[in-house]
């Protein structure tokens, strides 16, 4: 009897339609290969070649098999089953990378929660996916295990409680000592075999911010995956022998997506580090001879401000920067090919597939003005760019980025249809909510936000859950929450506040707030007006254009930034600083919006 696939056990999922996968594998844009096909294949091919490298380890492909599948067979025994959940937080470490494979081999399913994940986005991850374990780091800055025992008895589905580094802790499973018991054993060689996923099966729940402000849960297939480290492996000129450096949290997208995945498919090196500090990455990048490091802007920045410190190192090895996430301006761009000497990847990406970026070897000017051209080109991927009323705009006119066909990489969000619904229309197209325009060349250029989410130095928030949980403090009687800019992140939040009745609230008092309802700080506001009404718009609505403007020409009367910065800003929302300046543009707060 055929054994049932994810398609059949797990329930809220909306897999690919079978004509789709048809099509997509018949294409070879899929492969129809597992996460545990690809490792296979390396450890017949390269067994003794390093695989991963932390801070302090490097581990062998056969190594990384081996604990893998180690890892396996404890779950098993634990009694995970296949199409079940783990929710899982790891920092930078290589047994990120036993677990994703050890999960893979036996089709049980991780979701990717972030170390920046507090206990509201930690206990509704648990609760969505009706997670059975639960993986949390010890030994970090943070108390991951305080926090899952405070919600753990609300969640009685949960039932194995996994430790990550540090000492063990009473009552809970540690991962280390799990890789220490030699488990196989006690096993046929051939074990693990027969648990053996289908491509199309879920690998990894992966997260994006939802407008909930709880993460949306968005399944991805080996299939859909694998396809993904082929074209982008081929965009960043990946090869053997690339390594490949990682910065940002391994279990986000872009780490799996663009930097690890492209290593495990050519066979390359994984690089990852803890470290935020510039200087440990030079020197990282110098030890391992970096060939590939994928960034954030504001990482690049970083690294601009460090630049007397990067002459002590030799990178020399350093041939191409990627960075996505956020808008790369053209003089971070610049720093990077003049004087890193590399070839810059601008890429504009999604967690739900559409990829739009230059390549390697694009010219220096598109590198610098564009996020290049799709990754994939096939007859079945339609890109269109739309206005409000669903119509193609006119070439080079901006309009919103919607895109139907095997570029995207999922078809729903995890038991979620309202969310889901919002993002398709009629025709099957998925709505990115991001603003783009498009050269004759076919070349992209990011143009702004449709969607109301402020992007905080490549984090996504959406503004009005911060507002929910600002309201509900008994002096606040209306909140309305914008991004403002800011030099580094691009982007920070600012709270407008209206107290109740003549009473006031302090930024100390908003701060604490946010933290005893365990959100995480990455949704804190990180500046309070207080308000005694609002600007409207011509439907009574608060005017978030207006208090942008607002905010932005504070801060530029602050000293905090300069006119550039607040007209670029600005643009998106059609003002200028001079605007407010000058009172071209009145900014009234004595409305009651309704
Ligand atoms: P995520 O799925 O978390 O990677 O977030 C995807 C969103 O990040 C996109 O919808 C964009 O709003 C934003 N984004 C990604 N890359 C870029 C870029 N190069 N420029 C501007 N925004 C970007």
């Amino acid at each position: 009897m055929e054994r049932k696939t994810h398609r059949e056990i797990v329930k809220g999922w909306y897999p690919f339609s079978r004509e789709e996968i048809k099509q997509y594998v018949s294409r070879g844009i899929w492969r129809n290969l597992t996460f545990g096909d690809i490792l296979d294949r390396n450890v017949a091919n390269i067994p003794d070649k390093p695989a991963v490298i932390d801070d302090t380890r490097s581990v062998t492909w056969l190594e990384l098999a081996q604990k893998a599948d180690r890892l396996a067979l404890h779950f098993k025994r634990l009694g995970l089953e296949y199409g079940d959940f783990v929710v899982m937080i790891t920092p930078n470490v290589v047994e990120f990378y036993f677990l994703l494979f050890g999960l893979a081999r036996i089709g049980v399913i991780p979701v990717m929660g972030l170390p920046r994940h507090r206990r509201k986005e930690v206990s509704y991850l648990a609760s969505l996916h009706e997670a059975k374990a639960i993986v949390v780091p010890v030994g970090e800055k943070f108390d991951y295990v305080g926090m899952v025992r405070e919600f753990r008895s609300d969640t009685p589905i949960l039932k194995h409680f996994c430790t990550l580094g540090g000492p063990p802790v009473g009552g809970w499973t540690s991962i280390e000592k799990l890789l220490e018991e030699r488990i196989e054993e006690n096993y046929p060689k051939d074990h693990l075999a027969q648990f053996k996923p289908d491509p199309n099966d879920i690998v990894v729940e992966q997260l994006s911010g939802g407008t909930t402000g709880l993460p949306k849960g968005i399944p991805r297939t080996h299939n859909d995956y694998i396809y993904i480290w082929d074209y982008v492996g081929r965009r960043e000129g990946n090869t053997d022998e690339s390594v490949c450096l990682c910065i940002p949290p391994v279990a986000h997208n872009m780490p799996i997506s663009d930097i690890a995945g492209p290593m495990f498919l050519r066979g390359g090196v994984t690089v990852i580090t803890k470290s935020t500090r510039p200087e440990d990455h030079f020197r990282i990048i110098e030890k391992h001879r970096v060939t590939n490091v994928d960034l954030v802007p504001v990482l690049i920045s970083y690294w601009m401000e460090a630049g007397e410190v990067m002459k002590k190192y030799d990178l020399s090895s350093l041939k191409i920067v990627a960075c996505g996430a956020q808008k790369a301006k053209p003089e971070i761009v610049r720093w990077c090919i003049e004087k890193l000497g590399v070839s810059f990847c601008n890429t504009f990406g999604m967690t739900e597939g559409p990829v739009i970026a230059t390549r390697w070897d694009s010219p220096k000017e598109a590198q610098l003005n564009t996020v290049g051209r799709p990754i994939l080109t096939d007859e079945l991927v339609t890109i269109k760019l739309v206005d409000n009323d669903n119509g193609e705009v006119p070439p080079g006119a901006v309009g919103e980025l919607v895109v139907r066909g095997p570029m995207m990489t999922f078809k729903g969000y995890f038991r979620n249809p309202e969310e889901t619904a919002k993002s398709f229309d009629e025709q099957g197209f998925f709505h990115t909510g991001d603003l783009m325009s498009v050269r004759p060349d076919g070349r992209y250029v990011v143009e702004g936000r449709k969607k109301d989410m402020i992007i905080r130095g490549g984090e996504n928030v959406y503004p009005e859950p911060v507002e929910g949980w600002l309201m509900k403090h008994p002096r606040v009687a209306n909140a309305a929450v914008v991004g403002m800019p800011d030099a580094k992140l691009g982007e920070k939040l600012c709270a407008f506040i209206q107290a109740t009745g003549g009473q006031t609230i302090t930024f100390a008092e908003v701060q604490q707030f946010m933290k005893e309802q365990g959100v995480a700080v990455y949704q804190w506001p990180e500046r309070l007006e207080v308000a005694q009404g609002w600007p409207l718009t011509p439907v009574n609505k608060i005017d978030k254009r207006l208090l942008r403007g607002f905010v932005t020409y504070r801060l530029l009367e602050e000293g905090l930034i300069d006119v550039a910065l607040g007209d670029e800003f600005l643009a998106k929302d059609k003002l200028t600083v001079d605007d407010i300046r000058t009172g071209k543009v009145k900014i009234d707060f004595t409305g009651s919006p309704g």
